[in-house]
């Protein structure tokens, strides 16, 4: 519980109307993309500038009040929940694209901007900020910041990382610090712009993102490739790479999905084959139209059933409609959803997905499987109800299970959606525990009153 005076403080720096307490106000911010992760805060706070949340954090620091950032709150590792109450700082106010330098293919933002609001702008300069996760409707750069997200895009551009050139952000004890910078190449210090990045909002709150755009590509084409066994299409996907093309995107729809999308938006998808693969290349339209028939020849030699050719970009666009109404299509179908997030190196895709298979019959808990294949990051999801103790716990153990089987491939447990609440037990069986070590003291360093995001990442 948060004193009245405490309450008062903070209503002074942003405003009555930008700090939330009642009880129906403060379980908006009590969950995020997760469903088994709820916490209430104890306020709600929208800061409008870079001092305010300084501020807000010096006050915190002071009174040794947790804060929890947040931007759309559509993280499903439950990196958002307030698992310890106290302040939910929501950066959703802090929205404004700050300036587009053409010239240097540079874009400063606010945390709070939509990722595509962002593309929409720069789409009208021909520029692009790459990295596309899939709740780019709502999800914020603060967010995809702290989360370094990928998506499709990624497996030709890279993740977050890759782009980002500087970023000013708040320490839990109120300081505010630049990282980094606006070159392209920077030596100058450690690389702390990067360790901020992927974070999950533990080290401090960024508050102002400088970016790398590059140029949209001039050409663009779809292929949906059906595969009647998913062995051949995971084949496929090393194959295609592995014979020198990089595909903009490379990603794999299992039967299950292939099905659900179908019933939402219906658009024909082949609902009896056993796995898609959703494939773009872009570019220079001479070299697009020579690496489409290269990983077409890939795809019939590695058994593909049918290879469907958008024929326009309207076609192309349902296509990657389809795909980002997939994860939610996965979500709308059971009370409770462990969604996974595991990456293996591409080889093993077959075989990866031939066990979660064999998990799931014998666990008799439906898995169903979507991602990008092209980074060897899928999201095995097991539908459950945590209401039903008795399949929650078959649920959550065919989870762990396959959890333990990535690493084992010499995978990780996270490729994108980040540790949080979600994944902290597995991390110890992960990685050394001379990590863990090192990231506590790095933590330490940071917020030595432990205030931000607190219970995250690694087990208390
Ligand atoms: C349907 C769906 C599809 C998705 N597809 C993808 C995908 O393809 N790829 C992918 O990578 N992810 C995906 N995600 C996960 C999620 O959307 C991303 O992690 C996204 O980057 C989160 O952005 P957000 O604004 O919602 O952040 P939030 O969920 O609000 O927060 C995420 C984390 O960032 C921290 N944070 C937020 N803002 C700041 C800030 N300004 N400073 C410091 N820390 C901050 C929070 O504390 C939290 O730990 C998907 C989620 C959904 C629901």
């Amino acid at each position: 519980m948060l004193s009245n005076d405490f309450i008062a403080e903070l209503e002074k720096i942003v405003g009555k109307e930008d700090v939330l307490t009642s009880k129906e106000e403060l379980t908006a911010y009590s969950y995020d993309g997760t469903t088994s992760w709820v916490h209430l805060p104890d306020a709600v706070v929208f800061p409008t500038s870079t001092q305010e949340v300084s501020d807000i954090m010096k006050l915190a620091n002071k009174h040794l009040v947790y804060v929890t950032p947040r931007g759309a709150g559509t993280n499903v590792s439950g990196g958002s929940i307030p698992i310890k109450g106290g302040i939910v700082l929501c950066t959703t106010k802090m929205n404004k694209i700050l300036n587009i330098d053409k010239e240097n293919q540079i874009a400063e933002v606010e945390p709070g901007v939509v990722l595509m609001d962002l593309n929409i702008t720069l789409a009208k300069e021909g520029l692009r900020f790459p990295p596309d996760p899939q709740s780019f409707l709502g999800a914020t750069l603060g967010g995809n910041i702290a989360e370094n997200a990928g998506g499709p895009a990624c497996v030709k551009y890279g993740v977050v990382k890759q782009y980002i050139l500087g970023l000013e952000v708040v320490l839990p004890t109120g300081e505010i610090v630049n990282f980094g910078g606006r070159t392209m190449k920077n030596v100058q210090t450690y690389d702390l712009a990067s360790l901020i990045v992927g974070s999950e909002g533990t080290l401090g709150i960024v508050t102002k993102g400088i970016l790398r755009l590059i140029p949209a590509p001039a050409a663009a084409q779809t292929l949906c490739v059906v595969f009647d066994d998913m062995g051949k299409a995971a084949t496929s996907v090393y194959k295609i790479l592995s014979q020198g093309v990089i595909p903009s995107k490379l990603e794999f729809v299992d039967n299950w999905v292939i099905n659900r999308i179908e019933e939402m938006m219906p658009m024909g998808l082949p609902t009896d084959a056993d796995a898609l693969l959703l494939i773009e290349s872009d570019g220079i339209p001479e070299v697009v139209e020579k690496e489409i028939k290269q990983i077409i020849d890939v795809c019939n030699e590695t058994g593909a059933k049918e290879v469907r050719v958008a024929k326009d970009a309207e076609e192309a666009l349902k296509y990657w409609k389809a795909r980002s109404a997939g994860f939610a299509a996965v979500f709308g179908k059971a009370p409770t959803v462990l969604a996974e997030d595991v990456t293996v190196p591409r080889n093993k895709l077959p075989e990866f997905l031939k066990r979660i298979k064999e998990i799931s019959e014998r666990e008799n808990v439906p898995i169903t499987n979507i991602g990008h294949a092209g980074d060897g990051n899928l999201h095995p999801s097991a539908l459950t109800d945590e209401k039903d103790k008795e399949h929650f716990e078959r649920a959550k153990k065919a989870i762990d299970e396959i959890i333990e089987m990535a690493v084992e491939f010499g995978g990780v447990l996270s490729g994108e959606h980040g540790i949080g609440l979600e994944k902290k037990k597995f991390l110890k069986k992960a990685v050394d525990p001379k990590v863990i070590e090192l990231m506590k003291g790095i933590k330490r360093v940071f917020d030595p009153n432990n205030i931000l995001n607190p219970g995250k990442i690694w087990e208390d």
